[in-house]
């Protein structure tokens, strides 16, 4: 009977301890969950691409990995990226064998809004040169360097290898050549392409920087977020990640 009893007691302490965590442990859960929802909503706000956010998670990052600025550099077989941003210029090179085909999606899609909203304007724009092959940049880097010297054509072409053709996000304007700032496609350019997510590469007075002269034809597609940011802020790719562009 006094076991009963004792029993008994035993099952009333359970049921009130179990009442007294849900009690606790149920707000708890709301709780995070309200933080966890908010923290989720603000991430969303940067697009990051899927495939940055997957790999962030399982790459480990070592203070030699990160920028002056503190950005994460990572190399997915071969390419980098910078804060999750594709980097080809003439410290970071792309493999002979990385063939997006031709201007990715996203590249394309961004265009043809700008161009559409450009006609609208009577301004007519097309890509002049898009996606270039590592061999189609080798022809082309070798020919320049035989026209035009070997300085001349470092100051406006990359070696194979390094130029940002090849990875299917940069594509150059209408008419490449030194006096597209001053035509009006060439001012609606430097007007409107943040607004679609392009950025003016080689921008003008930055040629130490990013290691070509002011080349206003040629675009690289970066999203609307940090095309924003750049033009705000006057940095060129470069300066805003805090890195070289020096063939090494
Ligand atoms: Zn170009």
């Amino acid at each position: 009977m006094r076991a009963l009893i004792q029993n008994e007691k035993l099952k009333k302490l359970t049921i009130l301890f179990a009442i007294c965590s849900c009690a606790i442990i149920i707000p708890v859960a709301v709780i995070s969950g309200i933080v966890r929802a908010s923290s989720v909503s603000s991430e969303d706000e940067k697009p990051v691409p899927q495939e940055t956010a997957q790999v962030t998670e399982e790459v480990k990052v070592s203070d030699a990995d990160v920028t002056s600025k503190g950005f994460k550099i990572e190399n997915r077989d071969g390419v980098t990226f910078i804060d999750g941003i594709l980097i080809v210029n003439k410290t970071y090179s792309i493999p002979k064998d990385y063939d997006p085909g031709d201007l990715t999606e996203d590249t394309q899609n961004a265009f043809e809004d700008m161009r559409d909203a450009a006609a609208e304007d009577n301004i007519k724009l097309w890509v002049q040169s898009g996606y270039r092959s590592y061999e189609r940049q080798k022809e082309l880097y070798e020919r320049y360097t035989a026209e035009h010297g070997r300085e001349y054509a470092e100051a406006y072409s990359a070696r194979p290898g390094y130029s940002e053709h090849q990875t299917g996000l940069s594509f150059d304007v209408n008419e490449a050549g030194t006096k597209f700032d001053e035509t009006r496609e060439g001012q609606w350019i430097e007007a409107h392409a943040h607004e679609y997510g392009f950025i003016i590469r080689f921008p003008e007075g930055k040629g130490d920087i990013t290691g070509y002269e002011f080349e206003p034809w040629h675009l690289r597609y970066v999203g609307k977020e940090l095309a924003e940011k750049l033009r705000q802020s006057g940095e060129c790719l470069e300066e805003y990640l805090g890195i070289s562009s020096e063939y090494q």
